[in-house]
């Protein structure tokens, strides 16, 4: 069976001297594996359509061993070449492609996580936000998809909504107000003042169109992005080396 659809190269791995085993994120089936004949060669057709974090048009064909398709076609539609010059950024695509091969099964469409990926993406490759501002976006609203959605809401013990801090308990997804915190707890909260608060409730509850229209200051965004980083460590329970790496590379 042939299925036409459009996707997002997660992955590539060169099989011999001339073919490539790919994993891409598409709109049609989900998570899938290819084997794309040729496609290392670059004058091939598939070739470009093939490449890292390449958004293409495929062609999947069935194929006799069960998970891997076979493509007969990848057609680039947007190659987010600011990516490819930027270190920083590349790094951090590299990173939020372990996250999704990570919480994503294959075969199972998600259509809300591709559209995210391809907006973090074009906001990278751009320029037209940072690094810092789309990490903790993507972080908390691809858990958020995958159904590790926190309640930020209020303080969990009294309901206070609206007091001057919060402690976020990456554990539990919860928030504690300052009186409500347990001395036991604050080794593994991360303290935030009411504007990285609002920042990360923006993040989980606005709408995909506003999802990235925020600012916070360099302070803020450091308390954040350790908010986010605790929160996907602990739910998830794994360590990523691409998130290792980017730290490495942006020196923290
Ligand atoms: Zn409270």
């Amino acid at each position: 069976m042939k299925t036409l659809t459009q996707g997002i190269i997660l992955k590539e791995q060169n099989i011999g001297e001339r073919d490539k085993l790919i994993t891409a994120l598409t709109q049609e089936k989900g998570l899938v594996k290819g084997f794309a004949k040729g496609a290392k060669n670059i004058k091939s057709q598939n070739c470009a359509g093939t490449q890292l974090f390449t958004y293409s048009r495929l062609c999947l064909i069935d194929s006799r061993s069960r998970d891997t398709y076979t493509i007969t076609e990848a057609k680039s539609l947007e190659m987010f070449y600011g990516l490819r010059k930027n270190v920083e950024a590349m790094c951090l695509a590299q990173y939020f492609s372990e996250l999704i091969l990570n919480l994503l099964m294959e075969g199972e469409k998600n259509q809300d996580a591709l559209s995210l990926l391809l907006n973090s993406l074009y906001l990278l490759s751009t320029g037209k936000r940072t690094p810092r501002l789309v990490k903790p976006c993507f972080e908390m609203r691809l858990l958020s998809i995958c159904g590790y959605m926190p309640d930020l809401t209020m303080c969990i013990e009294c309901g206070e909504y609206n007091r001057e801090g919060f402690y976020f308990i990456p554990q539990n997804g919860t928030l504690h107000c300052i009186n409500c915190t347990s001395q036991e707890s604050l080794p593994f909260s991360v303290k935030m003042t009411l504007g990285v608060t609002t920042a990360l409730r923006h993040i989980i509850y606005a709408d995909d169109k506003r999802l990235f229209n925020f600012s916070l200051n360099d302070e803020g965004l450091d308390t954040l992005n350790r908010a986010t980083e605790k929160y996907v460590s602990a739910q998830t329970d794994k360590n990523y080396k691409t998130l290792d790496f980017y730290k490495a590379i942006i020196g923290q």
